[in-house]
């Protein structure tokens, strides 16, 4: 109720958004989805959103509860929908022939890392390369798939962009701020969201926050994690994956 369902105008109705972390749904909960969007929303479907999660519309308030027993039966009632933990990725290398990273296992990593972070309001986006089918420009943080070479070894690393959102009617574009090597993401995220959650005005947006933060302080902030001292071996291994990181030039088309 606090984070999944929200009263539409007709308070006797409404919108629930049903998380799909990452996008991915199995066959049976495709079925089970088409059941429960018959049943539950008067509208009789489920819509996609922007950010990767589903919305049942026109549900009866009084069948809130009953909506969430088969939501939960289908594996599909997960809370925590537009929280920070609601990672949007593109497909990147696990499908992508263009992708340079790994994104799908950096928003599985980052999700679970952020599990029980408040940020209300603040969204992250990741894409696999700066095709940006992962809309990280326009997200409040932002991270786009890249390389760094390191003695000649590859590392993958993540440019970060910070101060993006959209409205109805406007979209800005996020600043790039670092580029940090993927394993040192998750800590970055999280020195940035306690800033964020100790130092906003009351009532201020995520985007304006992060935009207004001086970049020398982002800069001195995450020095150590842009450019640490030492490398371990598994920074040389991209998320989600087993072997050395390596950037595969290959002819093909955008998955997204
Ligand atoms: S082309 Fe699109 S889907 Fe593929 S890695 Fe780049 S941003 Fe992701």
């Amino acid at each position: 109720m606090a984070t999944n369902a929200r009263a539409q105008k007709d308070p006797e109705y409404a919108a629930v958004t049903v998380r799909v972390p990452l996008g991915d749904l199995t066959a049976a909960q495709f079925r089970d989805l088409a059941a429960i969007a018959e049943e539950f929303s008067e509208e009789r479907e489920a819509r996609t959103t922007i950010d990767q999660n589903l919305v049942l519309r026109f549900v009866p308030a009084r069948h809130l509860a009953s909506l969430h027993a088969a939501l939960d039966a289908a594996g599909l009632s997960q809370p925590g929908a537009g929280s920070v933990s609601d990672v949007t990725s593109c497909p990147g290398a696990f499908s992508c022939r263009l992708a340079v990273t790994q994104s799908r296992g950096m928003a599985r990593e980052l999700g679970a890392v952020l599990k029980d972070t408040p940020a209300a309001g603040l969204h992250i986006k990741i894409s696999g390369c700066p095709n940006g089918c992962g809309q990280h420009y326009v997200a409040g943080i932002g991270l786009q798939g890249s390389v760094r070479k390191v003695d000649g070894r590859a590392v993958p690393q993540y440019h970060l962009y910070l101060g993006g959102g959209f409205g109805n009617e406007t979209a800005s574009f996020g600043r790039l701020t670092a580029k940090l090597p993927a394993r040192r993401v998750p800590e970055a995220i999280v020195r940035l969201i306690k800033i964020y959650d100790a130092e906003r005005a009351p009532g201020e947006a995520p985007e304006t926050f992060l935009g207004r933060l001086p970049p020398q302080r982002v800069t001195a902030l995450l020095a150590d994690l842009e450019q640490p001292q030492t490398y371990g071996e598994d920074d040389f291994i991209d998320l989600d994956e087993q072997k050395q990181f390596a950037v595969q030039l290959s002819e093909g088309e955008c998955a997204s």
